[in-house]
């Protein structure tokens, strides 16, 4: 039989519309890993009733309910209270909660407001969790025959007392499985494209646990493993990353947390070689990506934001007959963006784009979306056309990824000849 969640979140912030809830999703991922359903997210507004109300109910119909938000010090934090309530016990001060909380001040070299005694109150019989990431302990407490977490409302706090203190806590529901992760990064194809070539191991109930997340224009295919010893797990977990990676091929570029950049990165200080760019349409995202990775400055040497055409004519040396000839973008631009940047740098490689980002912009010819990706090497220059759907920032930054990409290809073809 499945063990049932039921996750609230609290705040008139969430009722409002003010903050989008991604507190529940969170949770309901993290607690799946495990093998425990979640039921439904509910939101509240703060208001002691309507919260302890919500508690009872979802206390009767999950084991395992959690609570994010209202633990704060002011007067519309009450989650405590309802939790109380709800228990039918009095709230009490946790001496030891208070303590900490007060060294928590006392490390910041700040004075702890008497406001925030209150949060060193549990209802009577619930225990503390201890906050390594903020001021607010969280609660557990059990009502009824469910287990009820309380955290705060903060996401960096909810993640971090997730994993002190729920997930640890919750172990014995599933069964006494002990986890591995792994994470792949893929690019270069659509999610259902990735998703079909996966279908067989995608099942519900499968172990491992096979998924696929799109963040920021990456698809990473999670994998989750499940066994009675911590080595057994990883070493399923391994055997599955592997048959995906035989499955995708070079759609993957790396694993467990890897970003593109930092893969093109590690492929560029391989072969000793630099990397500088022309940016049009991006205006430096792709520069951003790059330098984002610790240790770019070995590989990479810098680039131009070539917005205008004076600029793509007087520091990349892109013929003015091009430019009239053909327009800014266009496949013959893109090559002399490429080429004009490399030699002017004197990179191995350079990455030139130039492309229509929206709103405005567009021709009969050229379409919003279309852009140019050229990448000149010691082999000489290439240049990808592609129509990217979306807004302007969507373009954008699949503009950059595609680029980046084009180059790890590029890359990784070189060194196995
Ligand atoms: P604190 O002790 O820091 O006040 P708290 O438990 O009182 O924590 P809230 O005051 O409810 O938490 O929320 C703090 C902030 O955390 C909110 O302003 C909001 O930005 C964010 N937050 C709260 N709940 C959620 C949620 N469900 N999803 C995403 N963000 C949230
Ligand atoms: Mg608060």
């Amino acid at each position: 039989m499945d063990t049932h969640a039921i996750v609230v979140g609290v705040g008139t912030e969430l009722t409002s519309g003010l903050t989008v809830d991604t507190n529940s999703p969170y949770l309901s991922r993290r607690l799946a890993e495990l093998g425990i359903v979640t039921l439904s997210h509910q939101i509240v507004d703060d208001h002691v009733d309507r919260i302890s109300e919500a508690l009872l109910q979802a206390t009767e119909r999950a084991e395992v309910v959690i609570v994010t938000g209202g633990l704060g010090p002011t007067a519309d934090d009450l989650t405590r209270q309802a939790l109380a309530k709800a228990m039918g016990v009095e709230l009490v001060l946790d001496e030891a909660g208070l303590a900490e909380i007060a060294a928590f001040f006392r490390r910041r070299g700040r004075a702890m407001n008497r406001t925030n005694r209150v949060q060193a109150m549990l209802p009577a019989g619930a225990e503390a969790l201890a906050n390594a990431a903020g001021t607010a302990p969280g609660i557990f407490a059990r009502l009824g025959k469910a287990r009820v977490f309380v955290v705060p409302g903060v996401p960096a706090e909810m993640r971090r007392m997730t994993a002190d203190h729920i997930l640890p806590r919750l172990t014995d529901l599933a069964g006494g499985w002990r986890l591995a992760y792994r994470t792949l990064g893929v690019f270069g194809a659509g999610e259902s494209d990735i998703a079909s070539r996966l279908a067989d191991l995608m099942g519900r109930q499968v172990n491992p646990l096979v998924g696929t997340t799109v963040a920021g224009g990456v698809i990473s295919v999670r994998i989750i493993a499940r066994a009675q010893t911590e080595a057994e797990a990883r070493r399923r977990a391994d055997e599955t990353a592997q048959i995906v990676r035989e499955r995708l091929g070079d759609y993957v570029f790396g694993s467990d947390g890897d970003t593109l950049a930092a893969a093109v990165g590690r492929l560029l200080g391989d072969r000793g070689a630099t990397l500088c760019l022309a940016e049009s349409c991006t205006g430096g995202r792709i520069g951003q990506l790059v330098t984002a990775v610790p240790g770019a400055s070995e590989t990479f040497l810098g680039g131009v934001v070539c917005y205008a055409n004076r600029v793509k004519r007087d520091l990349l040396g892109v013929p003015e007959a091009l430019l009239t000839a053909h327009g800014a973008v266009s496949k013959p631009v893109a090559e002399a963006l490429a080429t004009g940047a490399r030699e002017r740098f004197a990179a191995t490689y350079a990455l030139a784009v130039t492309g229509i980002a929206g709103p405005g912009g567009a021709t009969e010819d050229k379409p919003v979306g279309l852009v140019y990706t050229a990448l000149a090497g010691p082999a000489g220059v290439r240049v990808e056309r592609s129509l990217f759907p979306g807004g302007r920032e969507a373009v954008r930054m699949r503009t950059a990824l595609t680029a980046l990409n084009m180059l790890r290809l590029d890359l990784a073809n070189v060194r196995e000849s």
